[in-house]
């Protein structure tokens, strides 16, 4: 992998900690929802939670966050998102990777989460990055092979010339080595398939 030019990392669970689209999706919403209708936040977010569970992450709606503030009825999801920008947190590695290889590869950022919800949790470390997709907002799709072909031809570089990281084994791994990507799966858990790096540092060794 000696002539790979550029690092592409997903953003949430690879750079970005949780903490941020909890507080959107699990915390937020359903206080709202429990305000608009007069009902306790536990049984809030019970019913919220099963309607995301509805939908699933395999369709385009369950990433939309105007989807869901129109299909729950509730008010401005600016505002929600600007109130949970204090829970945006990155791993502990993240800085030091990203400043180590930013000297040496150009690096960007393929995400599945809309712009609206990434770009406030990219704030602090956006700096480092060339370019950042998203697939939703860009491509009205998951992150498919085609989204990834769409990457690689958006900045003009070979798929081989390309190593990308990301925690979920479909649309990470799977749909950017079908493209011809160098991918590499994160598992911060640790408990799965041989192969799958740690954290973001273990990617530095396989990069020589
Ligand atoms: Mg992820």
């Amino acid at each position: 992998m000696n002539q790979v030019e550029v690092i592409s990392f997903d953003a949430e669970g690879t750079l970005v900690t949780p903490g941020f689209s909890q507080a959107i999706w699990h915390e937020t919403i359903p206080a709202l929802y429990a305000g608009k209708n007069g009902i306790e936040l536990a049984s809030a977010k019970e019913i919220v939670a099963r309607e995301y569970d509805k939908v699933g992450d395999q369709r385009l709606e369950w990433y939309d966050i105007e989807y869901w503030f129109r299909y729950f009825r509730l008010s401005s999801a600016e505002s929600a998102i600007q109130r949970c920008q204090a829970k945006v947190s990155y791993y502990p590695e993240v800085m030091e990777v990203l400043s180590s290889l930013e000297g040496r590869y150009k690096l960007i950022v393929a995400s599945g989460t809309p712009l609206e919800l990434l770009e406030p949790q990219l704030e602090g470390i956006k700096d480092y990055f060339a370019r950042i997709f998203s697939s939703v907002s860009l491509c009205k799709q998951l992150k498919t092979p085609k989204f990834y072909a769409y990457v690689c031809e958006s900045i003009r570089v070979n798929p081989a010339q390309i190593v990308h990281v990301g925690d979920n084994w479909q649309f990470d791994f799977l749909n950017s080595s079908q493209v011809g990507i160098n991918a590499f799966h994160l598992d911060r858990a640790g408990n799965s398939q041989q192969g799958s790096l740690a954290n973001l540092t273990e990617l530095e060794s396989h990069l020589f």
